[in-house]
């Protein structure tokens, strides 16, 4: 029997989803890409963004309209609000929130698919009872199935203290709670034993890790510092990233940490939001511009090499031209690789929600524009510099241009070379930069 798993959001999201699909393939299901052809139809849903809603519900339709000519089941899980739950309750067979995983193979037997229940844990333990009652420990016991066999998603943290006015993943997943330290370094290091080339710790406020356990954790850095000694022993290669920070919580220890060790990528996500201190006391974000700069001044002080990405969000409520100046102002002299750029929408259950979607849609659209436009030029500015060095490049897949692959770059940068050997993808190559575009860079392989 077949089962098909559609994750929406976030990566977090699909991190949850290799848990899900490693417990039905524990159970005896069969993976298909192909929604026609599953029987068990799953979706890890996503609250926190309308459009992932809005494809959650045009999914449900489909596959209840098939229910008229052959059996399937339908579950959702996920980063779910109430009010979606409620409604979820209606549409998909069973709905369970993403803690009480481990219960899955009891609630798919309970519609009568015959399957051999168990669940595959690490050390082929099975889930104790009490850490089914201690939901995401029994949830975090599970071990994934993982997407690919060179790069792996590993949460630490789940869930969020902070309450930005924009954001609802405090009421979808909860407040922060942190895995135990002991897990996260043996999943780490048995992806290292398996020849892993990236791994990417997932939490929504991954550096402020242990802040919930208070003394009885250790905190973010000292975290990275246990996994850069376990990546030592690794094949040079390994790149270990983490998403996504806080500015509120990242530390100068942080960055002193990443910058000892080679296995700690030289790459950096800093979430701005925005240049105007107004508008991030309105987002409840926390810091100010000011703290913002001296966070990016220790990086390019002591991790001159390092790549920094942000997130942006542009148009939110009240946001004047002066307001939203400031944040061009800030794009420039942050000089990021990347930024995703946001136009602003409420989203049901934030704070936000509550105020009037004030800016018109067509004036959050050139604000995006303009910063799209800004950050091409210096993306291509930098990328232009990388000219005639080689790059170890951790190939992806085959590249949308015809007869190329590409990959990422230590800094994750996207590289793209002229090659058909498919032997290449999950392996580092080494790639000699010839020209350089907007936010990527081509080249051909060293030595070929
Ligand atoms: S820090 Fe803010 S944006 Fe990030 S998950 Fe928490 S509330 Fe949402």
């Amino acid at each position: 029997m077949k089962y098909c798993l559609v994750s929406l959001g976030c990566q977090m999201n699909t991190s949850d989803a290799e848990r899900v699909s490693s417990v039905l393939e524990a159970m005896g299901f069969e993976h298909t890409d192909s929604e026609e052809d599953a029987t068990i139809l799953g979706l890890v849903a996503c609250s926190v963004r309308q459009r992932a809603i809005d494809r959650a519900y045009a999914k449900i339709r489909k596959w209840n309209s098939w229910k008229d000519t052959r059996d399937l089941l339908t579950f959702a899980t996920g980063c779910v609000l109430p009010g979606d739950r409620e409604r979820f309750l209606k549409a998909f067979d069973f709905f369970f929130p993403i803690n009480e995983l481990p219960n899955l193979p009891e609630m798919i037997s309970g519609y009568g698919v015959v399957s051999q229940a168990g669940l595959r844990l690490r050390d082929d333990e099975v889930i104790p009872p009490e850490s089914k009652n201690d939901k995401r420990k029994g949830f975090w016991q599970i071990e994934p199935a993982y997407a690919t066999d060179f790069e792996a998603f590993v949460p630490i943290q789940n869930g969020c203290d902070k309450f930005c006015s924009f954001c609802a993943v405090p009421y979808t997943r909860g407040r922060e709670v942190s895995r135990p330290s002991g897990e996260i370094l043996r999943e780490v290091e048995g992806l290292i034993a398996s020849g892993y080339k990236s791994i990417t710790l997932l939490g929504q406020n991954v550096n402020s890790y242990g802040h919930d356990k208070r003394q009885s954790e250790i905190g973010f850095a000292g975290l990275l510092r246990r996994i850069g000694d376990i990546g030592k022993s690794a094949d040079s290669g390994l790149r270990v990233y983490f998403t996504s920070p806080h500015p509120r919580d990242m530390t100068r220890e942080v960055i002193e940490v990443i910058s000892e060790y080679d296995c700690l990528a030289k790459q950096i996500h800093l979430p701005l939001q925005s240049g105007d201190d107004g508008v991030l006391k309105r987002m409840n974000r926390s810091y100010t511009l000011e703290k913002y700069r001296r966070i990016v001044e220790d990086i390019r002080t002591i991790i001159p090499d390092a790549t920094l990405f942000t997130d942006i969000i542009v148009g939110f409520p009240g946001e004047t031209d002066d307001e939203f100046d400031k944040t061009r102002q800030a794009m420039a002299e942050f000089e990021y690789n990347m930024a995703y750029i946001a136009l602003y929408s409420p989203r049901p259950g934030a704070k936000s929600a509550e105020w009037k979607d004030d800016i018109p849609h067509e004036v959050k659209k050139e604000r995006l524009h303009e910063l799209s436009e800004l950050l091409k030029g210096i993306s291509r500015s930098y990328n232009e510099k990388l000219i005639g060095r080689t790059l170890p490049v951790l190939v992806s897949g085959t590249d949308r241009k015809p007869g190329y692959l590409s990959g990422k770059s230590e800094g994750l940068l996207v590289v793209r070379f002229p090659s058909e050997n498919k032997s290449l993808i999950g392996t580092i190559a080494d790639v000699e930069i010839s020209s350089a575009s907007d936010l990527s860079i081509e080249g051909k392989l060293a030595g070929g």
